[in-house]
């Protein structure tokens, strides 16, 4: 079986920004103009409790979104959501419950997204518990040094999580704010049949897209036993899953462009990650075995 389908294009994207519409330094034509020129196919503007409308940006699609926080005593919640229309998260108000806010999302068609969880401090029991959220940043660029902490990769997290039983969908994304070296760094390629708001959110719910920072993953195969992956020129090919000792799950070396992995008994679930020469990573989303 492959994860993609032969011959699509992907769609270049950012599922998280910020504007002066709330914290975010740049007003948001000077944030779609950022992308734009970076060569990105779509972006979602995402200010804290203020919904963006669907617009194109001298071709690049600006997808409806917003991103909404709850606080709990240990950890916070922030869930960056993709509509369909902007209307559609008309209702969605300050002081509903998570799971709420989460049902009307899914209930008008659109994608909730867990942003930063090792950033937020999130358990694993707290993840496993948000139903009806698929997808979960892996990566968020904004919350990992120079520009914060070191908690903006959530890969270990994630693991745990998904050893526990929730897989989530992997995104990477850059949380941009200052614009100082932050945006265009961290995001999603997405197979959609087009660049329509519909067909991407269609493409993120069926998860047809990978997480990436620069190298690009070209197919990825789940034949018997085994996975193959084929990616542009990497250092490091990692086959990450629930064991915790697998022999030969990193091969490493100079332009490597594919790799394969024999499943192992009790692997539930298998991810892939590579490193390029330059450190930059690209992670798959965990494959249930
Ligand atoms: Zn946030
Ligand atoms: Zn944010």
């Amino acid at each position: 079986m492959k994860l993609f389908i032969p011959g699509r294009r992907f769609y270049k994207g950012n599922t998280h920004a910020h504007s002066t519409a709330s914290d975010g330094r740049l007003s948001p034509e000077e944030v779609f103009e950022a992308y734009h020129d970076a060569g990105y196919d779509f972006l979602a503007l995402t200010d804290h409790w203020r919904v963006s409308a669907e617009q194109a940006y001298r071709g690049m699609l600006v997808l409806p979104g917003v991103e909404y926080d709850f606080n709990f005593p240990t950890q916070v919640l922030h869930l960056v959501c993709l509509f369909q229309r902007a209307e559609d998260a008309r209702g969605i108000v300050r002081g509903m419950s998570h799971t709420e806010v989460i049902g009307r999302v899914n209930g008008v068609g659109g994608v909730a997204i867990a942003a930063h969880p090792a950033w937020s401090l999130n358990t694993t029991e707290f993840l496993a518990s948000l139903d009806g959220v698929e997808l979960s940043e892996v990566y968020n660029t904004m919350s990992d040094e120079p520009f914060n902490g070191p908690r903006g990769n959530s890969e270990s997290l994630l693991d745990v999580t998904a050893a526990n039983g929730k897989y989530y969908r992997l995104v990477a994304a850059d949380d941009s704010h200052r614009y100082q070296g932050e945006q265009c760094a961290a995001w999603i390629m997405v197979q959609a049949e087009a660049l329509t708001v519909t067909d991407i959110l269609s493409a993120l719910k069926a998860g047809r897209f990978y997480a990436t920072q620069g190298p690009e993953i070209y197919s990825i195969t789940h034949e018997d036993d085994r996975i193959t992956v084929d990616c542009s020129p990497v250092s490091r090919i990692t086959f990450c899953s629930n064991l915790y000792w697998v022999d030969g799950r990193c091969s490493s070396g100079e332009g490597l462009t594919g790799e394969t992995y024999r499943i192992r008994p009790g692997d539930r679930f298998v991810r892939i990650q590579l490193t390029d020469a330059d450190g930059k990573k690209a992670w798959s989303s965990p494959i249930v075995v």
